[in-house]
């Protein structure tokens, strides 16, 4: 074996185990305490409370209600704002499939947007092609946790009175005009699954400074049932996405550790896209001016005109060096998934696409060619708060060394 290969592997830290994760005796001690008092359910317990209370101080919102996943709190999130079957809901064809079922359950279409190929986030230049008047929400998804242009965005939502929900799922704490997202949009959704910047396993929360939003997305979360009321009852159609005590108790110890992940991927994130400017054929993430993006992942841009067999092939050469990197994120749009191209439902019903303007799931490749172009070209890297200078100066030298065998001519 050469001098080079195994011994100069590093095993980067991964958000999949403890090694890319804050979890320690915080939680265990918080989890201990909720153990041997033996109340397991929020209904009855202090931990989900708490964290709901901090969770909302720490965003300035002014209601916060955990869940059991960042899935859910998109659900409950398209639940309070009550679509009826048939409304249209315009969103993303590059996120998580969390964030849209949720939507069909709902009996609402979902209207894909296209994207900005450098960013692959949604921008009021493609929601504003699909509005109509059966638009009953728009959800913006501040994608590996680079924000949204939120500014253009909300004028637009505003002028047409449309709410907003931020999927800020990949983006805790990013910030745009020196204000965090999850403070824009009428009620927006985080996850709290394992791989996202803080982890309880599974679970999600949702924030909103609107009394009857809150109102509702309680319920949402409580089988609509009126705890406290006069004459409770259950008022609507809700299943129980309660999140437990036990991940309350997490959740509330790895609150306060938030911020220095963050801040930790920010700088190794900065470190990086130093290292790689000028090299041929790669761009580093884009970011607004006055944005602060909060690096879920890592998304380079990889031109295939430049590098031969294009994010692909740079990411096969990666993963040989045990860079754990994924070419195309979502391997493809979401309509191009069965459950959207097939229109798999509710048995063979269709329903609620049964309800939609044909325009609104025409799904033909030249309708989205920011899409397209984006998933082509991006080159995820996993990043992590745990990387220090060695993982970075390792992730730097080995593009570095891919590109120089890949370059073209
Ligand atoms: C992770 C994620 C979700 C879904 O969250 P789960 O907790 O996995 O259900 C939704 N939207 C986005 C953008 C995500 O990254």
């Amino acid at each position: 074996m050469s001098k080079e290969s195994a011994a100069d592997r590093l095993v980067l830290p991964s958000d999949q185990n403890a090694s890319g994760r804050t979890l320690g005796d915080e939680e265990i001690a918080a989890l201990t305490e909720v153990i041997r008092s033996g109340v397991m359910v929020s209904t009855k317990g202090p931990f989900v409370p708490e964290f709901e209370k901090r969770f909302a101080t720490m965003l300035g919102a002014k209601y916060a209600y955990a869940c059991s996943s960042g899935s859910a709190a998109v659900h409950v999130a398209i639940a309070a704002i009550d679509p009826k079957p048939g409304d249209e809901i315009i969103t993303t064809a590059i996120t998580d499939m969390g964030a849209l079922t949720p939507i069909c359950y709902q009996g609402a279409i979902p209207v894909f947007c296209d994207v900005d190929p450098d960013t692959c986030n949604v921008t009021a230049k493609t929601i504003e092609k699909c509005l109509s008047d059966r638009t009953k929400a728009i959800i913006v998804t501040h994608l590996f946790g680079n924000p949204c242009e939120m500014k253009s965005i909300m004028a637009l939502a505003n002028e047409r009175g449309i709410p907003v929900i931020e999927d800020c799922a990949q983006a805790f704490l990013a910030e745009h005009g020196g204000k965090y997202v999850g403070r824009f949009g009428a009620i927006n959704a985080f996850s709290l699954q394992q791989g996202k910047h803080i982890t309880t396993g599974e679970g999600g929360i949702v924030v909103t400074d609107n009394a009857e939003l809150a109102r509702r997305a309680y319920l949402h979360i409580n089988k609509a049932w009126g705890y406290g009321d006069e004459k409770p009852d259950h008022y609507f159609l809700a299943l129980n996405y309660r999140m437990t005590e036990l991940q309350g108790a997490v959740a509330l110890a790895q609150l306060p550790k938030l911020k220095g992940v963050v801040e930790a991927r920010v700088a190794t994130a900065k470190a990086l896209s130093e290292q790689l400017q000028g090299v041929p054929g790669i761009r580093t993430p884009k970011i607004e001016a006055g944005a602060v993006h909060t690096w879920w992942k890592y998304c380079l841009n990889v031109d295939e005109k430049v590098i031969e067999g294009g994010s692909p092939g740079l990411g096969a050469k990666l993963r040989e060096r045990g860079i754990a990197c994924a070419p195309r994120y979502v391997v493809k749009p979401a309509f191009r998934c069965q459950v959207f191209a097939e229109q798999r439902t509710f048995g063979d019903s269709r329903w609620p696409f049964t309800l939609a303007r044909p325009e609104a799931v025409d799904y033909s490749e030249s309708l989205f060619p920011g899409t397209f172009k984006g998933l082509r070209d991006i080159l995820v890297l996993p990043w992590n708060e745990k990387y220090g200078r060695e993982h970075v100066n390792y992730i730097a030298e080995a593009v570095r060394m891919a590109v120089s065998e890949l370059k073209r001519g």
